[in-house]
């Protein structure tokens, strides 16, 4: 039984440990104030799109590598059928992105990264190795600043997976937060529409995602549903992350009345029309697309409507001073709503250097009062164990 005690005490303070480390390193943050997008001229994401190949997308699927474990675990959710579905849907690029481990039948590294209770994931590209540390029993936007930066490098591309589940990521956080690049404002479980327009609000250069996050290919509730159109040199890696750090895609979402019918679902893709024009010239904003559509949208600071119009094919806005971005929603004729990144305020170009400083000094005080308490709680621990082996000794003499 000694033996046994010794395992179980070891396997306790491992748990501890790796369940404490990330509070016991995380630094303390100085965010500066949030601020809008400023300067005399815009980006515009989609100035070049014309000299671009236009690639259908999903960045947000799971297959079955952990079995039961996670969702997933429908057998038939391997990575060849995988492709073999999206494919069928006219799609050209199916990333998997399983859950703490890169897939490798997918064309692209990827994977998500999140163990925490609130769902606070992120969707992590271009990396070769899984990062096991996570903040899992509670959070704060410290910590979330501090797993985006472990996460993050010169090379990869991070964006915040479904940030509205779960209040994971909230408006508060999003206005502060730096240091990633996109941010899916569609997924199955959860639109993050509004909390996108709070981080563009505030000055934050983040460029869309639309994903299904599916588990299983046979849901047609999910699976094949939300997507990504990206306007990209090639279809390599880097040169998909470089067209969603530049914000060169579109999301894209088909309602869920579409969802228990295949054929109608092969119909509403190969019916999907996209803007062949969206320019910025002499402060004024255009959209133009080949057929007409139900109704467009432009929309602008805190996610306010700044004009709308039905059954037309193109859209114009006279930006104003005070637009410090701009950004539209098209609903096709079927209910398709496209989703565009937007124009953004700038100079010369947009700067997308957006780090946090790390407090030195609240850091280290932060930093004192929580090792020592760690220390405390291993020792107590082992005391009490000791104290329940004398106990039990006792009781059988
Ligand atoms: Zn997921």
């Amino acid at each position: 039984m000694r033996i046994v005690r010794k395992i179980t005490v070891l396997v306790f303070c491992i748990v501890i440990t790796y369940i404490a480390l990330p509070f016991l390193i995380s630094p303390i943050y100085d965010f500066s104030p949030p601020h809008t997008f400023e300067g005399k001229s815009f980006y515009n994401p989609y100035q070049d799109i014309n000299t671009l190949q236009l690639l259908k997308a999903n960045f947000h699927y799971h297959s079955n590598t952990w079995g039961i474990i996670t969702d997933g675990r429908n057998s038939q959710n391997t990575a060849p059928n995988i492709k073999s579905k999206f494919s069928s849907h006219g799609y050209n690029m199916i990333s998997i992105s399983d859950y703490m481990s890169i897939n490798p039948e997918s064309p692209v590294r990827l994977y998500e990264h999140g163990m925490g209770a609130y769902k606070a994931h992120r969707l992590v590209m271009g990396s070769s190795n899984v990062l096991w540390l996570d903040f899992i029993p509670l959070h704060n936007v410290h910590h979330k600043q501090f797993m985006i930066n472990l996460l993050k490098s010169d090379s990869n591309m991070i964006a915040l997976a479904h940030p509205s589940w779960n209040n994971a990521y909230t408006p508060t956080d999003v206005k502060v937060l730096g240091n990633y690049d996109c941010f899916e404002i569609q997924n199955s479980n959860k639109e993050s529409l509004a909390l996108w327009d709070s981080a563009l609000s505030a000055g934050k250069p983040v460029f869309l995602m639309a994903d299904d996050d599916g588990h299983d290919i046979d849901d047609l509730g999910v699976t094949a549903r939300i997507f990504t159109f990206l306007f990209a040199k090639d279809s390599s890696e880097s040169s998909v992350i470089y067209a969603l750090k530049r914000g060169q895609s579109m999301g894209v979402a088909i309602p869920w009345q579409w969802n228990p019918d295949t054929a109608l679902r092969h119909a509403v893709h190969r019916e999907i029309l996209i803007p062949d024009t969206i320019s910025y010239s002499q402060n004024t904003y255009y959209v133009h697309l080949p057929d007409t559509v139900k109704e467009i949208k432009i929309i602008g600071n805190q996610g306010r409507i700044l004009k709308l119009a039905n059954n037309i094919n193109e859209i114009s806005y006279p930006v104003l001073l005070s637009d410090s971005y701009v950004r539209t929603e098209i609903t096709l004729k079927n209910e398709v709503v496209l989703y565009l990144n937007p124009i953004v305020r700038c100079d010369e170009s947009l700067s997308k250097i957006d780090y946090p400083e790390v407090n030195i000094w609240k850091t280290i005080f932060i930093q004192i009062a929580l090792w020592p308490l760690y220390i405390v709680s291993l020792f107590l621990f082992y005391r009490v164990m000791k104290a329940g082996k004398k106990t039990k000794i006792t009781d059988l003499s």
